[in-house]
């Protein structure tokens, strides 16, 4: 409840701010200064401001968003910025608490939070609250794209049209995305939908594409996997005869390797089939360092790992190796 009516201040606040920004006037020749959380974030915010942002992400590659607390250099990054953006949902769990307070100095947009609550998968770790990873497929993160959109437009109305083509053009590449993983997935055997991974990122992508989806930590990294969790998922992987398992680039490997092991000592040989991108994209500056390469290689990595037919090289020819 507290909450709540922190937040309707919080809102009224962000209006005020909006409306009364005494930048607002010398923005013509200044750039916006904007902080995002995570890659994802940052990449839809990038694409679409073009020249007229600065934006600073505050996650790199490789970085567990469930657990990363903000550096001094963070903190500063934020206050000093027009506004920050961050998916919300609980991805960004130790922020939390510092972004509700920012938000009553300027405006914070938790665009993941832009997806409808009848698309949205509860979550098994808290009762509240929802499943954070909307970005794993690209019909779901329209919506946050859309509402990056708007809220660009909101911070900087002279640049309405300028974002609206921008978005445009990215909401185009994710509808290309979004066609070429379906037809990816659905030429896996449908015995062979079997996902698992080292967290539970996956559960939009599962129910979007129909894979069982299992994560051998919960949809937070924040809780341990037990031997029992890890036990019960040998079993089903000797059981179910599954050939690939896969690590994710920001989550430790030890407990894909524990089933690798466990799967090992029972006879049964199965391997990694690739690392997947889940909370984090690639390196800043190549291909899957950008929100569609992110996608295209976990959707061609799982495809082809899985027994389905996907071109090596991705939607766009650019994944390499593998
Ligand atoms: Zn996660």
């Amino acid at each position: 409840m507290f909450l709540r009516r922190q937040l309707a201040l919080a809102g009224i606040l962000l209006a005020v701010l909006v409306f009364a920004n005494p930048l607002s006037a010398a923005r013509a020749a200044d750039k916006l200064n904007i902080v995002a959380t995570v890659s994802m974030v940052g990449d839809a915010l990038t694409a679409i401001s073009g020249d007229r942002a600065k934006v600073t992400t505050l996650m790199g590659e490789g970085v567990d968003p469930h657990l990363y607390r903000q550096t001094q250099s963070d903190i500063a990054a934020m206050v000093q910025a027009d506004a920050v953006f961050w998916n919300g949902l609980y991805l960004e769990a130790q922020l939390e608490e510092f972004l509700e307070k920012l938000a009553a100095r300027k405006p914070v947009y938790a665009i993941g939070e832009a997806v409808p609550v009848d698309l949205r998968l509860s979550s098994e770790d808290y009762s509240d609250r929802y499943d954070p990873h909307v970005w794993m497929t690209p019909d779901l993160w329209r919506h946050a794209v859309e509402a990056a959109r708007d809220a660009l437009i909101e911070l900087d109305p002279a640049g309405a049209e300028v974002y609206r083509q921008n978005a445009q053009s990215y909401l185009a590449d994710m509808d290309m995305l979004a066609a070429f993983a379906r037809e990816s997935l659905a030429s896996v055997p449908q015995e062979k939908r079997v996902l698992i991974t080292a967290h539970d990122a996956f559960g939009y992508f599962g129910r979007s594409y129909e894979f069982e989806v299992v994560g051998i930590q919960g949809l937070s990294t924040e809780s341990e996997a037990g031997l029992q969790r890890v036990d019960e998922i040998v079993n089903m992987i000797v059981d179910r005869d599954i050939d690939a398992i896969f690590v994710e680039s920001s989550v430790s490997e030890r407990n894909v390797r524990a089933l690798i092991e466990g799967a090992a000592a029972r006879g049964h040989k199965v391997a990694v089939g690739g690392e997947l991108f889940s909370d984090a994209m690639g390196s800043s500056g190549t291909y899957t360092g950008t929100y569609i390469g992110m996608i295209d290689s976990n959707v061609t990595v799982i495809t082809n790992a899985l027994g389905g037919k996907a071109p090596a090289a991705g939607l766009n020819g650019k994944l390499v190796g593998s």
